[in-house]
């Protein structure tokens, strides 16, 4: 036998990886919060980062779970700490990701989850571009994502015209994200989802490939 195929014959392959972030972002009342529910259920191994945000809480809502709910003051506080992955301003609310929550993870092989707006995905993008995947959901009609605003009965009319301006706006940026998926059946709408993150994680720019030398067994 060759030397060649001698020396091939040890050789062991092994990948490591990273968590890697998924970032869903999405209109105002596209179905987001219930796509990213259903994800979580599916893999009980990927972690929901927990937003900080100075907006009033909801009724539904609890502290710790939905959001960790704090003043602005305690807010900016935290951005001179330099404790945000990204922050930015949402409907006139502040709105930030922990830092040492999403590294940490990410560093422990943990794939992580962020309910973030575009100007948040597009930081984490430019800071973690390896490790990061943007996926962007739009609803099939406008008519349609009113109706779904109007129907939940949590904001105003008023809250309603703020949060289709917002998303107005963040048509711009849809671009900047890897994926676009139309939330028009909502079965196929998680599957491509789970399509996208469970290919994802297979991507070569999120492995190192190690090559070691296996011990032979007479
Ligand atoms: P809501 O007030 O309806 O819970 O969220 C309003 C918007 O803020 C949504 O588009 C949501 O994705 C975004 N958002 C929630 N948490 C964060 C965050 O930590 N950072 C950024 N940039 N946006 C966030």
């Amino acid at each position: 036998m060759s030397d060649i195929i001698k020396f091939f014959e040890t050789f062991e392959f092994n990948i490591s990886k990273k968590g890697h972030i998924f970032v869903i972002s999405g209109f105002s009342g596209v179905g987001k919060g219930t796509i990213i529910n259903r994800i979580l259920q599916n893999n009980p191994n990927i972690y929901f980062s927990i937003s900080y945000t100075t907006r009033q809480k909801r009724p539904t809502e609890i502290h710790g779970k939905d959001y960790f709910f704090i003043s602005k003051e305690e807010f900016k506080e935290k951005i001179l700490n330099d404790d945000f992955l990204e922050w930015a301003i949402v409907n006139e609310e502040f709105y930030g990701t922990s830092k040492t929550q999403v590294l940490e993870k990410i560093e422990n092989k943990i794939d992580v989850i962020l309910d973030i707006d575009v100007k948040g995905a597009i930081q984490v993008k430019s800071k973690l571009p390896n490790f990061t995947t943007l996926i962007y959901i739009i609803p099939p009609t406008g008519l349609e994502l009113l109706n779904r605003l109007k129907n939940r009965k949590t904001e105003t009319e008023e809250q309603i015209l703020k949060r289709i301006t917002t998303s107005l706006t963040e048509i711009n940026y849809i671009n900047a994200y890897d994926y676009i998926v139309i939330n028009d059946d909502l079965e196929e709408c998680i599957k491509q989802v789970q399509i996208i993150i469970e290919t994802q994680k297979l991507s070569s720019k999120v492995s190192t490939l190690y090559i070691s030398k296996r011990i032979l067994k007479e």
